[in-house]
Parts: structure tokens; C-alpha cells; sequence
């Protein structure tokens, strides 16, 4: 018998007829004696209509009551299954948020989840009742319901099986797994049957869409063992029924005995690139333009200030994502008097794409290669950035898929 839980996101959960297929996989794990909580998010569409509404009502709103409207979604979703399990015989209930609790901090629309007692979930869990937890809500200090940030489920999921140890968190999800790259644009993209936290973390925060960052990270941090796997293989195919799980496990890198060099190929269409025009060339100037965007909450991302051809000035260029520029351009024409540049230029049409791998540790030559690539397909590359197991290009849009399948190729991640 093991303990676990169960995600779904929005796709899977978009009407009656999935909710039941959702209410089967549950059922399967039930019958084969697990103790199961489910996590679900609101049916797809929803919160995009919710925080429409909001935004239409007033621009500028009350972040509290902005929860309590788009927290609503998953209120429909958890009684839903709930009913639709116990139609089907099998005994459950729903929880909300705030009736766990799932204690967060205060900051509304992006609360941070802080504590979960799980004890009452692994009473009900332990009599055999499964938990339909509705994901991407908790309560506040303020004793107000706050939400965890878009895709925020996904947190809510890896949170709730720290909290009752579950032996496994199964991310069931539109696509069958994580893959090396997106398979929409690289036709010969493979599935990777494991791929370590690290890995994974860089793959969800460089834009691919597969998890939340933050679920992740918490993954990460309690080490919990990740599974992510497709909502619509039928619930009883024989091979699931035989205990196999065709997904992708995210788990410790221990546990990966083919390391491959490089595991993956991320591309974010996020970015917006800021070049400054003629700073000084002198201590401090840094410091002036990055404060300011920090005490802004800004991040900034890729970094480079060129050389300066008379020693006095220099130009600096950055990223952020793209719904902070307008405030980051804010930020910047305030503190212009304190900078000193000349000019400010903005460049919308970006696209990050980087390769990463927990190989690159100990193999050099991955950003030559990465570089070499770009250049035979002669792709310019405005903008780099690295850490231990990932190298960051921008390049102009138009050139993002190019790139990605040439850098598959070159990396020979293409499947036969
Ligand atoms: N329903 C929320 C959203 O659309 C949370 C989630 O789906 O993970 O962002
Ligand atoms: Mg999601």
C-alpha cells in the first residue's frame, strides 16, 4: 500500500465527461488498495474568464478580493469530483483551502504556502476516504483566502505531499511527460524517462511549461518524488492497470544512471531586452541602475555592459520579463538623473533559449558547441548567461525555432 497523491490540471478536469475519466484513474488507485488525495485546478478556461472579470471591474483592484474571485474555479472542480467519485462508490469529500488549512503569507494573487498540518487529511486518508483538494488557494494571515500564482496547483500538489509524505506526487497533465524539448517544434523530440530536480527547475524557470517553477523548487527541497504523466491514457489499459507508469519521474540525480551531457532544450518568449545608452564607465553605476529594479521587485535576468571604446562611457543591456518592462522603464527614466545615460532602447522581440544539463558539470565544450551551432545557421547572439548546468542565449524571435531544432540536433538529443 502506498500513499499518494494525485494532481490534475485544467484540460483534464474541462468537463463532466473528463471529470469522470479523472474520477476512474482515482478509483484504479483505490481499488489497488493506495490511500489517495487528489489535487485539482479550475476547469480550463476558467480562471482565464475570472481574472478577465476582475480586471474588467477595475484595473487597479483589491488583491484580496481578487483571490476570492479567482479561487473560485477549483470550489467547482473538488465538489465535482467528489460527487463523481462517490457515484461511482468510492467515498470522498472535498477541501478547500481553508479548511486544512493550507497556511500562506499575506502577499494576495502570489502567496507563498507556509505550513499544512496534514494529520486531519491522513485521518480521513487512513479510514479510507480519499481528499479532493482543491489546488491554487490557501488562507492568509489576514484570515483571507489568497491564491498561489497562475499554475499554482502544481505547488499546491507537491505541498500537500510533503505534508502527509506521500510516496509519490503524479502530475497527471495534457502531454504524456516531460520531454528534451517541446515536441510542437522539434518533431524528434524524445520523452526523458527521469530527469533530476535540478534539471527540471531550470527547465521550468528558462519556459518550459510542463510544472510551476515553485512546485519544483518545494519538490526539491522536501524530496518529492515527482511523476508526470497523461490524463488520457485510459484508466484501465493494461499496461497502467500492471503498475507501469510510461511518464517522466523528477527525482534525485542519484537515481540517473544514463547521464546524459545535456538533458534539455528550453525556450522562453518572455523576455524583454533594455539597452542603456552611453552610462559611465565608472564604480557605482551598476548599482544604480540594479537598485532601483530590485527595490522594485524587477528581475532582471541576462546581464552585459560592453566595453567602452574611450574609457568614459559604456552601453548597458538587460532582460526582464516582459509584463515588468513597462515598470522597469519606469524605474529607469526616474532614476535617469542619478544614472546618467544617454538614451533608452526597448526590444520586445527576443527569445531566450537555453541548453541545459547536469553533465555540464563536469564536460566542457557545451557552450562552444551551442555557439558554433547559432553561428553556422548564422544566428546573432545579443545576449548570454550561464550557470553550472545551463547556458542562456537571446536571439531574435523570428530565429527560435531554427534554433532549438538545430541545438537538438547538434546535442544528438533527435530521437531515431
Ligand atoms: N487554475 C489556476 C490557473 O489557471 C491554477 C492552476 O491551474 O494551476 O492558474
Ligand atoms: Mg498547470
Amino acid at each position: 500500500m502506498a500513499r499518494l497523491v494525485m494532481k490534475f490540471g485544467g484540460t483534464s478536469v474541462a468537463d463532466i465527461e473528463r471529470i469522470r475519466n479523472v474520477a476512474r484513474h482515482v478509483k484504479r488507485e483505490v481499488d489497488a488498495g493506495h490511500q489517495v488525495a487528489v489535487v485539482v485546478s479550475a476547469m480550463s478556461g476558467t480562471t482565464n474568464q475570472l481574472v478577465a472579470w476582475t480586471r474588467e471591474t477595475a484595473k487597479l483592484h483589491d488583491a484580496r478580493e481578487y483571490d476570492t474571485i479567482v479561487a473560485t474555479g477549483e470550489q467547482v472542480t473538488v465538489g465535482l469530483l467528489a460527487i463523481a467519485l462517490q457515484e461511482m462508490g468510492v467515498s470522498a469529500r472535498s477541501w478547500l483551502g481553508w479548511q486544512i488549512p493550507i497556511l500562506t503569507d499575506g502577499a494576495h494573487g502570489a502567496a507563498r504556502i507556509q505550513e499544512i498540518d496534514g494529520a486531519g487529511l491522513i485521518e480521513r486518508l487512513e479510514e479510507g476516504q480519499v481528499a479532493v483538494i482543491a489546488g491554487f488557494q490557501g488562507l492568509g494571515p489576514d484570515q483571507r483566502i489568497t491564491t498561489l500564482g497562475r499554475g499554482g496547483s502544481d505547488t499546491s500538489a507537491v505541498a500537500i505531499a510533503a505534508a502527509i509524505q506521500a510516496d509519490r506526487c503524479d502530475i497527471y497533465t495534457d502531454v504524456d511527460g516531460v520531454y528534451t524539448t517541446d515536441p510542437r517544434i522539434v518533431a524528434k523530440a524524445r520523452k526523458l524517462d527521469k530527469i533530476s530536480y535540478e534539471e527540471m527547475l531550470e527547465m521550468a524557470s528558462q519556459g518550459a511549461k510542463v510544472l510551476q517553477t515553485r512546485s519544483v523548487e518545494l519538490a526539491m527541497v522536501h524530496r518529492v518524488r515527482l511523476q508526470v504523466r497523461s490524463s488520457f491514457d485510459a484508466p484501465d489499459a493494461p499496461h497502467i492497470l500492471a503498475g507501469e507508469i510510461p511518464g517522466t519521474l523528477v527525482c534525485d540525480e542519484e537515481e540517473i544512471v544514463e547521464q546524459q551531457v545535456v538533458s534539455g532544450i528550453a525556450y522562453s518568449r518572455d523576455e524583454a531586452k533594455v539597452t542603456l545608452l552611453n552610462v559611465a564607465d565608472r564604480p557605482g553605476i551598476a548599482a544604480r541602475i540594479f537598485g532601483p529594479l530590485a527595490n522594485s521587485s524587477i528581475n532582471v535576468d541576462m546581464i552585459i555592459q560592453n566595453v567602452s571604446d574611450d574609457g568614459k562611457y559604456t552601453h548597458m543591456t538587460f532582460t526582464v520579463p516582459q509584463a515588468e518592462l513597462a515598470r522597469a522603464e519606469d524605474v529607469i527614466r526616474k532614476a535617469k538623473d542619478e544614472i546618467g545615460y544617454e538614451d533608452m532602447g526597448t526590444d520586445l522581440n527576443v527569445v531566450k533559449v537555453s541548453v541545459i544539463g547536469i553533465g555540464m558539470r563536469s564536460h566542457c565544450g557545451v557552450a562552444a558547441t551551442m555557439f558554433e551551432t547559432l553561428a553556422e545557421k548564422g544566428i546573432n547572439i545579443q545576449a548570454i548567461t550561464t550557470s553550472e548546468i545551463k547556458v542562456s542565449v537571446l536571439i531574435a524571435a523570428e530565429y527560435s525555432e531554427l534554433a532549438v531544432r538545430a541545438l537538438h540536433t547538434a546535442y544528438g538529443m533527435d530521437a531515431e
